[in-house]
């Protein structure tokens, strides 16, 4: 199903749940702004190639826009329409004061140079520098996108505006970026995991996890589940898939990753299909890569108990329903990767005061703050099986102060 139709289908399942009034339902499903632009550049041979970038302003009711910029082949207005009506949610179910966006450019960042991503990055700026802002919109990194895209756009953007470390987070640390910044989504994947399983009597160490994705976020999730003692006895990325039942050593694998740029040729574990990952046998299935994997074509099939949504809507509408019969348990995605928006508002909160906290204060803070509060907000709810109990807790604290802006 198309990511904007499954968005808006599980807003509208939510709307009706909520018996939210229907003006208002359709407001919220109208972005507040769309934005679309021709990107040139000529490319290192000398020839032209243009790009369509874009920016959807999905919602500013709770404060500035906040949300990821991605580089991937796939992106189009609908993705990126889905993406930024699931940061409002997300921003609201973790209550940091932001609304929602999305940008991403439709491209494939690998075919690319560095110096070719360089210029598409400053064209595209110069495009939206006037529709952003430190209190309007906040662009961060997402997928094909990292630091050095972020120090492109500050650079670019601080040429029109002045020097503005706050208008994207997810930079490196010396242009004002914050430390934890680049395993925060994976951190708060774990520390979600965590507080699922411990209201289910589970803790990490008991457990065997699949985790699809090896880039920033999955990396991460691997690395810190092996290291709280997890088993992960399966890994895929675009470049192939490795498991072993005895657990993988991650370390390893994120050396051989290193070397090699591949998951492929690891000898600490069988080569498997990559098709195979979601439906592998474990406890725990962690999709951390791009929406929709879990479809009714493989839904009925998969074998962990628990899925965990790294990835942003992992879980298309169909599967949900196919998953939520079968009792699979499903943390969603605007919960349980809510860490990486949060300490890229930990980020522009330091930006904003001038004063750089250290790693030890900022994952304390996240370990502590929005996300684990929220966490046991949402118990009182009972089944926090699907999509719909966010909705639900986010109601009480979002929906009702938005109704006089939108009505
Ligand atoms: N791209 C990330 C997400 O989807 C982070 C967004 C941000 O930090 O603004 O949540």
């Amino acid at each position: 199903m198309n990511a904007l139709a499954a968005t808006n289908r599980n807003f509208r399942h939510a709307s009706r749940l909520l018996g939210l009034d229907s003006k208002i339902e359709k407001s919220l499903l109208i972005p507040f702004r769309e934005i679309k632009v021709e990107c040139t550049i000529p490319k290192d041979d000398g020839s032209l190639v243009s790009y369509i970038g874009f920016r959807v302003q999905h919602d500013n009711a709770r404060g500035p826009m906040k949300g990821g910029i991605r580089y991937h082949p796939e992106v189009d207005p609908d993705e990126v329409n889905a993406l930024a009506q699931l940061m409002t949610w997300k921003t609201a179910v973790v209550d940091i004061p932001y609304g929602g966006a999305k940008g991403g450019i439709g491209c494939n960042p690998k075919d690319l140079s560095k110096s070719e991503l360089e210029r598409l990055t400053r064209v595209f700026t110069q495009k939206i520098h006037d529709l952003i802002g430190i209190h309007t919109d906040v662009p961060a990194p997402d997928m094909g996108t990292n630091a050095q895209t972020m120090a492109w756009i500050l650079d670019e953007y601080s040429k029109f505006h002045g020097h503005s470390p706050a208008i994207v987070t997810g930079k490196p640390i010396d242009l004002g970026g914050s430390l934890g910044r680049e395993a925060a989504t994976g951190r708060g994947v774990v520390y979600a995991t965590e507080a699922l399983l411990a209201e289910h009597g589970k803790s990490i160490k008991d457990l065997t996890f699949a985790i699809q994705g090896f880039g920033n976020v999955g990396s991460w999730v691997a690395r810190l589940i092996h290291e709280k003692g997890g088993k992960v006895v399966a890994v895929s990325d675009i470049t192939g898939a490795v498991q072993n039942p005895s657990g993988i050593d991650i370390k390893e694998l994120l050396k051989h990753k290193e070397r090699t740029g591949s998951l492929k040729d690891f000898n600490g574990g069988d080569a498997m299909d990559a098709r195979e990952l979601l439906v592998h046998e474990c406890d725990v299935l962690i999709p951390c890569a791009l929406g929709g994997v879990l479809n009714r074509e493989n839904a009925a099939d998969v074998k962990a108990k628990y899925i965990i949504e790294a990835a942003n809507h992992p879980t298309d509408p169909e599967a949900d329903e196919i998953l939520c019969k079968k009792g699979v348990t499903i943390l969603p995605d605007i919960y349980a990767n809510a860490g990486g928006v949060t300490v890229s508002y930990f980020e522009w909160v330091q930006n904003i005061q001038g004063f750089m906290w250290d790693e030890e204060k900022v994952n304390r803070e996240l370990k502590r703050g929005k996300p684990g509060c929220t966490f046991h907000r949402l118990k009182g709810l009972g089944s926090i099986n699907c999509f719909f109990s966010v909705f639900c807790f986010f109601h009480f604290s979002f929906i009702f102060n938005l109704i006089p802006i939108h009505s």
